[in-house]
């Protein structure tokens, strides 16, 4: 328990420098805590602390850890990559989706929602870092896309996601960030109510705020190493 009390001070603190140095307030950086893999016990532990959102990669651990967490006010976003085959359990768990990345996902959440008589904010994924392994619209491709999606009226769309290449080259992580940024700025100019923008983990947060990060994604820096790979999480196949 101590550790992650201690683990969310540490972030906290990293957020409040980042956030100093490129002169933007506290309060425009949301902290999401990456759970995949992390027990609903140790995840209570950061909601008791006071967090609020959540983000799981996988519509079974979403589901899994609903009922245990469900009495614990907080909102639950989808991260990961979404098979058409799991809308419906998605959007009964999630508060928003934020890995939409192509049209036949988007048409069939559309009608499910319908069915439903529901509607869910999304967030666009790019693939900022142009690799096969992340999935994620091509950066030219994106407000294609948005225009795409902005028939299906069950379908919010209110910010961008990406995940930045990993590497220790902190100029060419930056590029990621920035391509998101030119995105937004697109979309923005096209009127698209785009204005929350998920990008930043463990290892890259302080060079996401500076671009402009209103979401940051954070999993090991507060719950500890994870025993699968991240590729387990984002291959299609598993
Ligand atoms: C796991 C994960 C994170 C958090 O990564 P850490 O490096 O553990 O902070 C963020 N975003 C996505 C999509 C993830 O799958």
């Amino acid at each position: 328990m101590d550790d992650i009390l201690h683990n969310l001070a540490v972030i906290k603190e990293r957020i409040r420098q980042a956030c100093s140095l490129s002169g933007r307030s506290e309060d425009s950086v949301k902290l999401l805590l990456a759970t995949k893999t992390v027990s609903p016990d140790r995840i209570k532990i950061a909601l008791n602390a006071g967090e609020t959102l959540i983000g799981e990669n996988k519509v079974q651990e979403l589901k899994e850890k609903f009922e245990d967490l469900k009495l614990i006010p907080h909102k639950s976003h989808f991260i990961g990559h979404l098979q058409t085959g799991k809308i419906k359990e998605v959007i009964c768990y999630a508060d928003c989706i934020q890995s939409v990345d192509r049209i036949e996902l988007a048409e069939k959440l559309q009608r499910r929602l319908e069915y439903e008589n529901k509607s869910i904010d999304i967030f666009i994924q790019v693939n900022t870092s142009y690799e096969d392994s992340k999935f994620g619209v091509d950066p030219d491709l994106a407000l294609q896309l948005a225009r795409d999606i902005k028939p299906y009226d069950r379908l919010n769309i209110t910010g961008l996601m990406t995940i930045g290449l990993f590497s220790t080259e902190a100029d060419r992580v930056r590029k990621c960030f920035q391509r998101l940024q030119n995105v937004q700025s697109q979309l923005l100019d096209h009127g698209f109510q785009t204005h929350e923008m998920s990008m930043g983990m463990s290892g890259d947060l302080e060079i996401a705020i500076q671009e402009g990060a209103t979401i940051i994604r954070i999993g090991t820096a507060i719950f500890g190493h994870r025993i699968y790979p991240d590729s387990y999480y984002w291959n299609e196949s598993k």
